[in-house]
């Protein structure tokens, strides 16, 4: 029997942790007293940030600049956590993008660059990291989705496909994982303030959102700490939990 995952001493990646949602969740699962890896795409200033935050609040962490939409650039993310941490137990996939557009007038290279990244890198990521967290028959995997990829959203054709996806590969993966002790789930966010949505005309959305207000990354993040603390959701895995202010009701 292995000894349960405690946040306290383990090593979580954050893909995408330089601002946002990601941001949160790594600032948040630090001040667990976990050691944090930020990775990021373009913005080394903005994750060092992140780490100076954290480790001025007594936590550990460390940023890395790895391409997630490249299996080779995550592939090495992967080895240098693995060289200066030794393991990683909790992984989060966070790092999106989104490219907007009518499906009519959708360019094929929007299309394929938000599937590469949101899709494809959650793919890449949790591959790479599946041989150690197998070894060491314990693990936390943490799909960042959307309630897009539960309903759809005129607009969003590249980026509603690539998260349903991401909600079938959370399930697949948590078929096969289960028995070496390691889980996978996903967190669904509705609106989310962050760059993401900046550009959004709020009071439309707000008015469809029964809590009345959109989401703030902390809301994401307190989510995603539970999913990673044990024994809280050891028993969980396979799920996708929806964190939108009672926007979309099944
Ligand atoms: P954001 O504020 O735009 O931040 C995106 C993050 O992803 C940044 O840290 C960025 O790094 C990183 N990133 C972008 N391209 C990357 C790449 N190729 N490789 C590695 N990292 C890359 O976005 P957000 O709103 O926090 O969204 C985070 C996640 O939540 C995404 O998966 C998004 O789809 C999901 N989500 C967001 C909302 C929302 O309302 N905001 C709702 C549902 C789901 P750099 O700073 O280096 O560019």
């Amino acid at each position: 029997m292995n000894s349960p995952l405690r946040l306290k001493g383990s090593t979580v990646l954050v893909t995408g942790a330089s601002r946002g949602i990601g941001k949160a969740i790594a600032i948040s699962l630090g001040s667990e007293g976990a050691e944090v890896v930020i990775n990021y795409a373009n913005s080394p200033s903005k994750a060092e940030e992140v780490v100076s935050q954290i480790k001025s609040s007594g936590g550990s962490a460390y940023s890395i600049q790895a391409n997630i939409s490249d299996e080779s650039s995550v592939n090495d993310l992967i080895k240098t956590v693995l060289e200066k941490s030794g393991k990683i137990d909790v992984l989060v996939n966070n790092a999106g993008i989104t490219r907007d557009g009518l499906l009519m007038r959708m360019k094929s290279e929007d299309w394929l660059s938000v599937i590469q990244l949101n899709l494809s890198g959650v793919f890449f990521c949790t591959k790479a990291v599946s041989r150690s967290m197998l070894k060491q028959k314990q693990g936390r995997i943490i799909n960042i989705t959307s309630v897009v990829g539960l309903i759809g959203n005129a607009g969003q054709a590249n980026y509603a496909a690539a998260k349903s996806g991401v909600i079938g590969l959370t399930k697949s993966a948590a078929k096969e994982f289960a028995s070496r002790g390691i889980t996978v789930n996903a967190v669904a966010p509705g609106f989310i303030e962050t760059d993401m949505t900046k550009n959004l005309n709020t009071d439309e959305i707000i008015s469809n959102i029964p809590l009345g207000t959109l989401g703030k990354p902390e809301d994401i993040a307190g989510t995603v700490r539970f999913l990673a603390a044990d024994p809280a959701a050891a028993y969980i895995t396979g799920q996708v939990i929806q964190v939108d202010g009672g926007m979309v009701m099944s």
